[in-house]
C-alpha cells in the first residue's frame, strides 16, 4: 500500500516508518524538520514541508501518489508549552491537521491513522481508563486531539473517510536496531531526562512531587515501547483496509510505573549514578495515567512485546549511548 506519513522524521513517526516499510509499504514522509530529523527517516522518501500547506500537499499526493492511507503524526507535543502558548497549539494541531484532512480527502485518501494521546481524558476518574472514559481535558495539548477527533467524525459522514484515532500513554524507549530513537531539544521527558543525568548531561534528575497520594508519593504512568506502538499503526492500517469501522483505541502497556521505580531502574540498567532532587509538584500532572489497552488487544490483534521497562530503558540507553 503507499502511505502518506507526516512527521515520520519524529521519535514516534520514524519508528511507525520502520515498521510499515518493513511490512513492505511504500511511504512517502512530509515534516517540516521543526523538530523532527532528516537522519531519522529510513527506506522512506522524505518531502520537507508544511502540513497546513494544502496546496503543496496536493502537489506532493500529485507527485508521489496516489496514496490509499495516511498515518498522521506532525504536531506539537508538550503539555506544558501548549499552557502558555494554546493558539499555537491549536494552528498547528487543528488547524494545521484540518488543511491537511481538506488536502487528503480532495486527493481520494480512504484511510487515516491518527495519533491522538491519553491528554484527552484529563484528569481520570477510574483506573485503567478505558476508550468510553468521559473526555474533559486539561490542557490545550489534550484539547487539540480531542478536536481532531471530532472532526474526523464530521469527515467520515462527508467524505467516506475511514480513520483510527490511537491514544498514546507514555512513548518511551528506542528502536532496537538502533536506527532511530528519541531526540527532543529541550528534553522535558521523564527516561531521557533521567539519561542525561546518568550520561553526565544533566547535573541532576528532578523528581516532580513526593506526596502524590501513591504508594512512594511519586506519579504513575504507563510506558509503552515505541516500536510496539509502530506495530500498532501498522495493524490499525490492516484493520482499515480490511473494513474496519472507524474508532478509537488506547496503546499502554496496561502497567504503571513510579517515577521513582523508573529513576531506579535507570540508574540499575545504566549502572551509572546520578543526583536526584526532590522538586515541587510539576503543574497540570495527573496523580496516575494507566491504559485500558484491551480494546487495541481484541481488535487490532495488538501484543505489546518490548514494553518491559527494563527494555525500554535499554533501548533508550543504547540509543542515548549512540551520541545522537
Ligand atoms: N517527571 C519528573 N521529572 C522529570 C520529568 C518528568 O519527575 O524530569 C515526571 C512527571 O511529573 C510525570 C512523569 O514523570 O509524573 C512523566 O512525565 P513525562 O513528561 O515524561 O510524560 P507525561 O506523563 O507528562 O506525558
Amino acid at each position: 500500500m503507499k502511505v502518506l506519513v507526516t512527521g515520520g522524521a519524529g521519535y514516534v513517526g520514524s519508528h511507525a516508518v520502520l515498521a510499515l516499510v518493513e511490512a513492505g509499504h511504500e511511504v512517502v514522509v512530509l515534516d517540516d524538520l521543526s523538530t523532527g530529523h532528516q537522519e531519522a527517516v529510513h527506506g522512506a522518501r522524505l518531502v520537507v514541508g508544511d502540513i497546513a500547506d494544502g496546496e503543496a500537499i496536493s502537489a506532493l499526493m500529485g507527485a508521489w501518489g496516489p496514496f490509499e492511507a495516511a498515518m498522521h503524526f506532525a504536531a506539537r507535543t508538550q503539555v506544558g508549552e501548549s499552557m502558555a502558548d494554546p493558539g499555537g497549539y491549536f494552528s498547528v494541531n487543528v488547524a494545521g491537521t484540518l488543511s491537511l484532512l481538506r488536502a487528503l480527502v480532495a486527493g481520494g485518501v480512504r484511510w487515516f491513522v491518527f495519533s491522538s494521546s491519553a491528554a484527552v481524558y484529563g484528569e481520570p476518574q477510574r483506573t485503567p481508563i478505558p476508550e468510553d472514559h468521559p473526555l474533559a481535558p486539561t490542557n490545550p495539548y489534550g484539547e487539540s486531539k480531542r478536536m481532531v477527533e471530532s472532526m474526523l467524525r464530521w469527515f467520515e459522514k462527508a467524505h467516506g473517510l475511514r480513520w483510527v484515532s490511537l491514544r498514546y500513554f507514555n512513548a518511551a524507549g528506542a528502536d532496537p536496531g538502533g536506527r532511530t530513537g528519541e531526540r527532543h531539544a529541550p528534553e522535558t521527558h521523564l527516561i531521557p531526562s533521567v539519561l542525561l543525568a546518568a550520561a553526565g548531561r544533566r547535573e541532576a534528575v528532578e523528581i516532580f512531587g513526593t506526596d502524590w497520594p501513591t504508594a512512594d508519593g511519586t506519579c504513575i504512568r504507563d510506558f509503552i515501547h515505541v516500536s510496539d506502538l509502530a506495530e500498532a499503526h501498522r495493524l490499525a492500517l490492516g484493520y482499515l483496509a480490511s473494513g474496519g469501522e472507524s474508532d478509537v483505541f488506547n496503546l499502554g502497556s496496561g502497567h504503571g510505573w513510579s517515577v521513582r521505580e523508573v529513576v531506579e531502574t535507570c540508574r540499575r540498567i545504566t549502572g551509572r549514578d546520578f543526583a536526584v532532587r526532590l522538586a515541587p509538584r510539576r503543574p497540570g500532572d495527573p496523580a496516575v495515567l494507566v491504559a485500558s489497552a484491551d480494546k487495541a488487544r481484541a481488535r487490532l490483534g495488538w501484543r505489546p512485546r518490548l514494553s518491559s521497562l527494563d527494555e525500554m530503558v535499554a533501548t533508550a540507553w543504547a540509543w542515548h549511548q549512540k551520541g545522537y
